[in-house]
């Protein structure tokens, strides 16, 4: 069995297949967790880009056993942690989802209703007038908080996920890219690396936003889009305390969102992009700087030490996917929220290959676009549009 991608999928999947007794390979072509699983905001969030209100209009029942699966895959992470004394700092300290325009509250409420009462969550709308107990920024019109959310050190978590792996005998290979896929006559797959060819019975790709043209099909179908974070200097509690005083982790309802949260050393970690055309570390730096003190006027002076970016793997349905082309399974897909859904991800792939059944609510189109092969020629006119919305009212929400 041969993993093609070494973050957090593709060393869940080697641990649960090398656990059911399979002999597992993974290959990465940088160092191990060198893509978005080591350099992610760190939040354990339930659900998916779309809110469970629409997914239960569009998909009915699949919709709730969908966002129910993102429920578990929060539960899959924490027992992984707890059960493999994974030392990540994980803490459950809940997330607040916050309108950037007022009319986005009343679809707050409504989410909050359905969490409650279809899911059993605890998620509550906080109003603007008490939005002080939450935030410290007056720029919100009203946030829904959902106790059941965490943060954790991405990095770290790798590196637990890669160890469990490891230790149940899976074989990792850093600096070792796939570079080609061969269908066997005979059955099974040719991998090819630079280092040599290595036959497999089963072959996951587990590559999200660094997909490249190995699998062309599921390439068509993947949009890598980047994603940009600084790190504050750690701030005093006082400041750490006026910023964010419940710890929670933070996401706006722009589509072009701010998500933002404290380390475990009260660092300020702040994420977003201001448009969908790649730039550079030094200009996403200033201007996430801007976009933190305009927030948090009282983080102005607080120096930044440290600023990355990553790609996350977009969806033209903005669905992660699971399944199968010519033979060759993938896991990916899951559009910037991938911590708890790529952990959950990689065990089903797992299953699914040692031949359990797909539940049928996965078994879903996996839509491209017309002549998109590499180059995702439609983001400038999507950018655009995603702004026009986000200045109007419009954002995450539908
Ligand atoms: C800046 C940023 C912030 C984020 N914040 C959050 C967050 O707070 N919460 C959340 O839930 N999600 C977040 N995400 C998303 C989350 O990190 C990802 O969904 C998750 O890490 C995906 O894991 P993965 O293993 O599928 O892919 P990745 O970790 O991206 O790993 C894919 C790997 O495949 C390798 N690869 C590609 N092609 C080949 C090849 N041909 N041969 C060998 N190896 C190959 C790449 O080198 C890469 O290491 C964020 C992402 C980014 C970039």
């Amino acid at each position: 069995m041969v993993i093609i991608g070494g973050g957090y999928t593709g060393m869940m999947a080697a641990a649960r297949l090398a656990w059911r007794g399979r002999s597992v390979t993974v290959l990465e072509q940088n160092e191990l967790g060198w893509g978005a699983s080591s350099r992610n905001g760190g939040m354990v969030l339930p659900g998916f880009k779309s809110d469970p209100g629409s997914l239960l209009r569009r998909y009915g029942d699949h919709g709730r056993q969908l966002y129910q699966a993102t429920l578990d895959a929060m539960a899959l992470v924490e027992e992984t942690i707890r059960a493999n004394q994974i030392d990540c700092q994980y803490a459950q300290t809940g997330q607040l989802y916050l309108a950037h325009k007022p009319a986005l509250v009343r679809h707050l409420d409504d989410e909050a209703h359905i969490l409650s009462q279809q899911f059993g969550l605890a998620a509550r709308v906080i109003p603007r007038v008490e939005l002080a107990s939450e935030i410290g920024s007056s720029r919100y019109y009203g946030g829904l908080l959902v106790e059941r959310s965490g943060g954790l050190h991405p990095a770290k978590y790798f590196a637990g996920l890669a160890r469990l792996a490891r230790d149940r005998g899976a074989h990792l290979y850093d600096h070792t890219p796939a570079t080609a896929i061969e269908r066997r006559h005979r059955g099974g797959f040719a991998v090819s690396t630079p280092r040599g060819r290595i036959s497999a019975g089963n072959v996951l790709l587990a590559t999200n936003g660094y997909s490249d043209s190995i699998v062309p099909s599921v390439r068509r179908r993947v949009i890598p889009i980047g994603s940009y974070i600084i790190a504050t200097e750690p701030l005093t509690s006082e400041l750490a305390q006026s910023a964010i005083p419940n710890r929670r982790m933070l996401i706006d309802s722009k589509n072009f969102l701010y998500y933002w949260r404290l380390s475990a050393d009260n660092r300020m970690l702040f994420g977003g992009r201001a448009s969908f055309a790649p730039t550079t570390i030094p200009k996403a730096r200033d201007w996430l700087y801007a976009a933190m003190t305009r927030v948090h006027p009282q983080l102005r002076g607080v120096r930044v030490e440290h600023a990355w970016s990553g790609l996350v793997g977009f969806t033209f349905d903005r669905m992660p996917h699971i399944g199968r082309i010519n033979g060759v399974t993938y896991a990916l897909g899951y559009c910037g929220t991938g911590v708890a859904m790529s952990t959950y991800f990689g065990q089903l792939a797992a299953d699914w290959i040692a031949g359990d059944a797909l539940p049928p609510f996965w078994q879903r189109p996996f839509p491209s676009m017309p002549l998109y092969r590499e180059k995702p020629w439609f983001l400038p006119a999507l950018g655009w549009y995603y702004r026009t919305l986000d200045g109007l009212g419009g954002g995450g929400l539908p």
